[in-house]
């Protein structure tokens, strides 16, 4: 096949979109509609007229269109072409996504709509993790319930797990199937995985996006009685605590800001609420490190990766600080490197290698795209 992929991620308040060349993994073209809702885009079917227009060049181009899809359930995952029944199935797991499916539902209903010609394929961020072994895909729940409600851990950010997994050992120049590697993802939304062969053994994230490392705006593993306790004692209501632990927790939460950028900013000036959000987000950082160590009996190469973990590199220093004892050894002048390519920033000796792998989460949905079309 050759032709470009066009590829979506709706938010409810974004429209991310991204041309791509599957083959060459060119981008043709990039952007974002923000703040949909607004006077100035007023819904999706707005935003998607504005990306289209500033697409208009290469709409002749493009054999089909993927969208990011967060959550298929338990029974869809691999990626599919999207038709009415499709769409029914999904919509009926909005409940397990309520944040994320209904968004992605809108842009493509909007999508099929401007351009009803091409196939249109759903990419899901559970997939890489579909398989995860039952003792890390298992809440320790009654059994029934969990059954009857589908209640089990579900891993996002698959497609950026997979896409650096790979990368990383073609960088090693090693094959996949020989290591044992921890991937980091560090951007707004934060998750880990432990990555045996290829095949992911567990993830941080769970049934929803929430579970696991300190994010940008979300709390991360918390203990279930403290909602309990703000929904009897302090009255919030279930909406409460859902908005609070998405939207006004994590390090903004906690130190007012979301940006890494601007929070090493208020940190540098003192500001104590912004130190301690750093110190927790390193601290929970430092626990899936340490717990995917124990798990996988130690990695050849732990990658980091997206926003924070690509730029940032006083993260990624004191994620790693002090474990030499663990053969992870840090080489200071190679992390700090403003380099924007996958490199090395471990020492040549350290037993495990550590790396920074740019992601790439929409040429690894165009080519999936690609592959399903091509049949
Ligand atoms: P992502 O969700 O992968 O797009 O990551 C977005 C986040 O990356 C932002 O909220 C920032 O916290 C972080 N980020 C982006 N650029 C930098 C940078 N140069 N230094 C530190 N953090 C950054």
């Amino acid at each position: 096949m050759s032709g470009n992929v066009l590829v979506l991620n709706s938010g409810s308040s974004s429209l991310k979109y991204a041309v791509m060349d599957p083959i060459s993994g060119e981008t043709v073209g990039r952007g974002i509609v923000e703040r949909i809702g607004e006077a100035e885009v007023r819904d999706h079917g707005e935003a998607l007229q504005v990306a289209s227009e500033r697409l208009d060049h290469v709409v002749g181009s493009l054999v089909a269109v993927g969208h990011r899809v967060v959550h298929g359930g338990p029974d869809i995952y691999q990626p599919t072409l999207i038709d009415d029944d499709l769409i029914a199935r999904l919509e009926k797991l909005s409940p397990l996504a309520p944040l994320h499916n209904p968004p992605a539902l809108l842009g493509i209903e909007v999508a099929r709509r401007t351009l009803p010609d091409l196939p249109h394929i759903a990419v899901f961020d559970t997939a890489f993790f579909h398989n995860l072994p039952a003792a890390a895909a298992t809440y320790a729940i009654d059994r029934d319930v969990a059954e009857q409600w589908h209640v089990r851990r579900y891993g996002f950010h698959g497609t950026s797990h997979q896409y650096v997994s790979e990368q990383a050992a073609l960088f090693l120049g090693k094959p996949l199937e020989e290591l044992r590697q921890v991937v980091l993802h560090l951007g707004n939304g934060a998750s880990a995985s432990a990555i045996v062969g290829g095949r992911p053994v567990d993830t941080s994230m769970g049934l929803t996006p929430l579970e696991g490392l300190v994010m940008g705006t979300r709390s991360g593993d918390i203990d279930p009685g403290v909602l309990v306790y703000l929904w009897r004692t302090a009255g919030m209501s279930v909406e409460d605590i859902e908005d609070m632990l998405n939207h006004s927790a994590g390090v903004r939460g906690l130190g007012g800001e979301n940006d890494f950028r601007l929070l090493h900013k208020r940190i540098d000036a003192g500001d104590e609420d912004a130190r301690l959000a750093y110190d927790v987000y390193i601290h929970r950082l430092r626990k899936y490190i340490g717990a995917y160590l124990a798990l996988l009996g130690g990695a050849d190469v732990i990658t980091f990766t997206a926003g924070v973990g690509e730029n940032d590199a006083a993260v990624r220093r004191d994620a790693l600080r002090g474990l030499q004892r663990l053969g992870i050894e840090l080489d200071e002048e190679r992390n700090a490197s403003p380099e924007r390519t996958a490199r090395r920033i471990s020492t040549d000796e350290s037993p495990t290698a550590v790396l920074v792998v740019p992601t790439n989460e929409e040429l690894a949905i165009a080519r999936a795209c690609a592959d399903l079309v091509k049949g």
